[in-house]
Order: C-alpha cells, then structure tokens, then sequence
C-alpha cells in the first residue's frame, strides 16, 4: 500500500524540518535551502534559509 504522503519526508520529518530563519516559511520541500553555520560561544550555531535572498537579508541585519 502506497502512502501518497511520505514522499516529502523520506529523513526529515515535518516537525524536525528547519524554518527560515528570515521569513519563516517551512524548509521540509526546499531542497536548495541555504545553511548557515558559525561558532558563537564555543557552540556551533546554525541558520537556515530558504533561498539566497532570505540569506542576504539576514546577512545584513547581522
Ligand atoms: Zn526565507
């Protein structure tokens, strides 16, 4: 039996999919979403972004 909801999710589940970090838009469907990663207090911090537009936004309100 086929279930016609699983092919959006195959290792990312709806609820541990990122959301852009600038407009919030849910990024489990983006596949060319941008990641981000810096180290900030010894942690590795991440930001994600659903396209490079988003990306330059956050870049200058940095
Ligand atoms: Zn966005």
């Amino acid at each position: 039996m086929e279930d016609p909801t699983s092919d959006l999710a195959e290792d990312l589940s709806p609820e541990d999919a990122p959301n852009c970090r600038v407009c919030g838009a849910s990024l489990a469907d983006v596949p060319d979403r941008k990641v981000v990663t810096w180290i900030a207090d010894g942690e590795v911090q991440t930001a994600h972004f659903c396209d490079a537009t988003c990306r330059d936004e956050w870049d200058r309100s940095q």
